[in-house]
């Protein structure tokens, strides 16, 4: 956020500013600040020392005095003001919110974050009847959603720890996630009212997706989070190109971590760099559903891909479900039912 100021003839006028900082940020909660003066370059050191002394003391016990209760000395507050003479502006850095909180999805049809048109990447064209947006909703603007229906802020950033593809169900204890609200106008946000929230979305939207465990965090939790390599279990459903019987899924070892050569899917192969990497797995149960198609449980390690550790993708991935029982197969249907997080 920018202001730009005419800068009066006694320069250095603290309440010229303070009235000037006082309408520009009369929307915004705040209780620290951090102020930054970039001087005219005409002013000598000697005289820069003398300013720093007068005027900037008094500009900071004026803003602590006429906006707020007190200042703090660190170098993160919740507001950085940034005077520059030179450019003759002042700069806001408001100081991003951060929530914390796990989600479930129960739907085949939602996408974790915005999902933009590929053709314009967001812009607006004809084939997104330009919204810029492909599905009408993703997990990030449902909780969008509500969280405006309280707070002003913004942008609002979705930072998963990890994600799942579309189709693909997340079950169990949940996947963690922060959101980040950006300039923010309320920054009291109390855990009640994320409750209140949570309850909010889980009462209106239990068809796509339970939220839980909302609270304030943060910023540093972000890198934490998605940094974190889980392993996860995943129910797979497979179907195979001809008829399979108890034999040929005995073959599938049982309770044994093994170790999954896995070159980079053609699927993903826009996003991710081409290498081979190696994931372990274990397979804790193998369930006959009829003459075509069966169910696996799986133990992965984080980054495995599990669609193509099924079907294989040629030989892209060694060893494979497919090549395991010498039948072809593939994932057709996959959920994430725990995620190991101890
Ligand atoms: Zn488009």
């Amino acid at each position: 956020m920018m202001t730009n100021f005419e800068i009066p003839e006694d320069k250095f006028n603290v309440k010229y500013l303070i009235n000037i900082i006082k309408e520009d940020l009369k929307e915004y909660q705040f209780e620290t600040f951090n102020l930054g003066i970039s001087y005219p370059y005409s002013v000598t050191e000697e005289e820069k020392l003398l300013l720093k002394k007068e005027f900037q003391y008094d500009l900071v016990v004026g803003i602590e005095k006429e906006l707020l209760k007190k200042r703090t000395e660190v170098s993160f507050g919740d507001i950085d003001i940034i005077i520059d003479f030179n450019y003759k502006q002042i700069e806001y850095k408001i100081t991003s919110l951060y929530i914390y909180g796990i989600y479930n999805k129960y739907s085949r049809e939602l996408p974790q974050t915005i999902d933009f048109c590929y053709k314009c990447r967001g812009k607006g064209c004809s084939f997104c009847n330009n919204t810029g947006i492909l599905r009408n909703i993703s997990i990030q603007e449902i909780i969008e959603k509500y969280l405006r229906e309280k707070y002003n802020f913004k942008e609002l950033k979705f930072h998963g720890a990890g994600r799942e593809d579309i189709d693909v169900l997340m079950l169990g204890n949940g996947r963690e996630f922060i959101i980040e609200m950006t300039e923010p106008k309320e920054r009291k946000i109390n855990e009640k009212e994320l409750l209140e929230i949570e309850n909010n979305i889980n009462n209106n939207e239990k068809e796509k997706i339970k939220i839980s465990n909302l609270k304030i965090t943060e910023k540093e939790k972000v890198a934490e989070i998605k940094n974190e390599k889980y392993f996860k279990k995943y129910k797979v459903t497979a179907e195979c190109e001809t008829e399979i019987n108890q034999e040929d899924l005995d073959k599938i070892t049982i309770n044994k971590e093994f170790k999954i050569k896995q070159f980079t899917p053609k699927r993903v192969a826009k996003r991710r760099a081409l290498i081979t990497r190696e994931r372990s797995v274990e397979i804790l149960e193998v369930k006959k559903i009829n003459n075509t198609i069966f169910e696996i449980e799986i133990k992965a390690e984080a980054g495995l891909y599990v669609k193509e550790f099924v079907s294989g993708e040629g030989e892209k991935t060694k060893p494979s479900i497919s090549e395991i029982i010498n039948i072809n197969c593939k994932c057709i249907k996959l959920d994430v039912t725990w995620i190991y997080r101890e």
